[in-house]
């Protein structure tokens, strides 16, 4: 159905090419949000500016160029956006959830219990203050009543925050904004309806719509998509060595991340060109045919 004001979005991190797993993510939102006649928005997460690859940005852009995926606004790059996440930062401050924290990797892992995602911080500089002037990540306080929401896929999704993640980093000791806090200071600047992205992701939702909660942000809603694996059953990333998607058999790749997403497009779809494949997911795309993968 037509939404003129769906607005959707791509945020690749750029810390290497375009592969097969970021493909999925990247066709999953542009289809959703061309068929319901909605806007799709690029956003380059090099928040994270030890982790960028320079080149890697202009490389994702040109790859989704050459499969014909237009984005309708500015693109907006998370590394020039301080001032904002300085600004959110700020109005959770105030309301005095945020404290320092002083704890080394080291620290927190003997100090943890481990939970379904990942060490559950115990709160250690909560009780203990520390001082402001050492070098410090700030984490903010979490509380446990119920987070949920209906993930367009997987249905209803619930967590307690504090029992299952713990306060979490919104800076790090060295600067850096958190990807929870970045993305849902941009999420909300670029007036995103409608999350579409890999399920790797579900279990930061919670902790997304917290801060949005807190920050008086509209809550988007939000589908996470099946995660592609390799033979050894690894997510595909740079860090498991996944093989850029290529784009001399552009046709070729799109049709794959369409199978994957549980698409049933004609064998013929690939005499055709990259126009007439995107003709042909607009009139067709069907959220109830992608595979519900397990997370
Ligand atoms: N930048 C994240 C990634 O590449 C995606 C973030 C998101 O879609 O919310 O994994
Ligand atoms: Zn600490």
């Amino acid at each position: 159905s037509i939404d003129t004001h769906y607005r959707g979005r791509f945020a690749p991190s750029p810390t290497g090419p375009l592969h097969f797993g970021s493909l999925v993510a990247a066709v999953g939102s542009y289809a959703d949000a061309k068929f319901h006649g909605g806007k799709w928005l690029v956003r380059i997460e090099d928040v994270d500016l030890p982790r960028r690859v320079p080149g890697a940005a202009k490389q994702i852009l040109d790859t989704l160029e050459k499969l014909g995926m237009e984005w309708d606004e500015e693109i907006i790059y998370q590394s020039r956006r301080s001032e904002a996440y300085r600004e959110a930062l700020d109005v959770l401050d105030k309301q005095g959830l945020l404290y320092p924290c002083t704890c080394s990797r080291k620290e927190i892992a003997d100090s943890s219990i481990t939970g379904l995602y990942g060490f559950i911080y115990p709160g250690t500089c909560l009780n203990n203050p520390v001082s402001l002037q050492s070098a410090h990540a700030l984490r903010i306080q979490t509380h446990d009543d119920i987070i949920q929401f209906t993930d367009g896929l997987k249905g209803l999704y619930t967590q307690k925050l504090h029992s299952e993640v713990g306060d979490f980093v919104l800076r790090r000791a060295d600067g850096i904004y958190a990807y929870q806090l970045a993305v849902v200071v941009d999420d909300a600047a670029q007036n995103i309806t409608h999350v579409v992205r890999g399920a790797d992701l579900i279990d930061s939702t919670p902790r997304q719509i917290f801060l949005q909660q807190l920050l008086r942000y509209p809550v988007p809603q939000y589908m996470h998509l099946p995660v592609v694996t390799n033979a050894a059953g690894e997510k595909l990333s740079k860090q498991t060595n996944a093989a850029p998607v290529n784009t001399a058999e552009a046709l070729k790749e799109l049709v794959d991340a369409l199978h994957f997403l549980g698409q049933q497009p004609p064998l013929e779809i690939l005499e055709g060109d990259i126009a007439s494949f995107w003709d042909w997911v607009m009139q067709n795309w069907r959220v109830n045919r992608i595979p519900n993968g397990v997370v």
